[in-house]
């Protein structure tokens, strides 16, 4: 009886042991699942496939019918994506010229090309309402690309102080300008330290010259 009693408390002893041993053992295996699925986390957080860098974003929309609006052997006006006014086009050379710095002087009749084809798209878009055709002088986004941009500025997508003097400063080049110096200088060489600073500047240097309208339906969030 005694002996049956110490062989019930030596088996109690043994299934408490095995459970401890058991619950330690799927703790550890808790922790160390949880540890791959952490690690997991950080693996899916990887890009699983190269995707293209944003700033190819135009060589992909200068194929995207959707967002052509005028092609010819030499050029394509695409819709800007992120338009800042009414109409905001984006002017493109079928060439391979990645910005103002790689072009040449050759490329003079090609940039009149790109011009006259922005002023015809303006005009159809709206008689009535003013362009201007310029570029920036540190663009973000590589090919080069003139903007045609109507001047109301009235757009969800113009959202900050970089975006507005980014068109009403100096860093917005006119076009004209830029095909006057490469014919003078063969080149285009912009101060990029400069027309950054430009960027900074406070908005109350360029307001004054935007109507009420179209203020009032800014979403801009001021001072960033
Ligand atoms: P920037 O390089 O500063 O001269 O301006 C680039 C312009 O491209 C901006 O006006 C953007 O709104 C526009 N943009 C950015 N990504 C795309 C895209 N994938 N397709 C069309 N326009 C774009």
């Amino acid at each position: 009886m005694l002996w049956k009693y110490a062989t019930n408390v030596n088996k109690y002893r043994y299934c408490c042991h095995s459970l401890q041993v058991s619950l330690h053992c799927s703790r550890v295996v808790d922790m160390a699942s949880k540890r791959k699925s952490d690690n997991d986390s950080d693996e899916d957080k990887k890009p699983v496939k190269k995707v293209p860098h944003w700033k190819g974003g135009l060589l992909t929309s200068m194929h995207d019918s959707d967002a052509q609006v005028y092609t010819d052997d030499d050029v394509i006006i695409i819709k800007d994506k992120y338009p800042k006014a009414t109409y905001h086009f984006l002017v493109m050379p079928k060439e391979n010229i990645p910005n103002l710095k790689s072009l040449k002087k050759e490329n003079v009749e090609l940039l009149q090309h790109m011009h006259e084809k922005g002023k015809e798209m303006a005009e159809k878009a709206d008689p009535d309402l003013q362009f201007r055709l310029g570029y920036h002088a540190v663009p973000s986004m590589s090919h080069l690309h003139l903007h045609v941009i109507s001047q109301d500025f009235d757009s969800p997508c113009l959202k900050n102080k970089k975006h507005w003097n980014s068109f009403t400063t100096e860093y917005f080049i006119e076009s004209e300008e830029i095909i006057e110096e490469l014919k003078k200088n063969g080149k285009v060489v912009k101060d990029v330290n400069h027309s950054q600073e430009l960027l900074k500047k406070p908005l109350s240097d360029s307001l004054c010259c935007i109507q009420i309208g179209t203020y009032s339906t800014w979403n801009m969030q001021i001072g960033t």
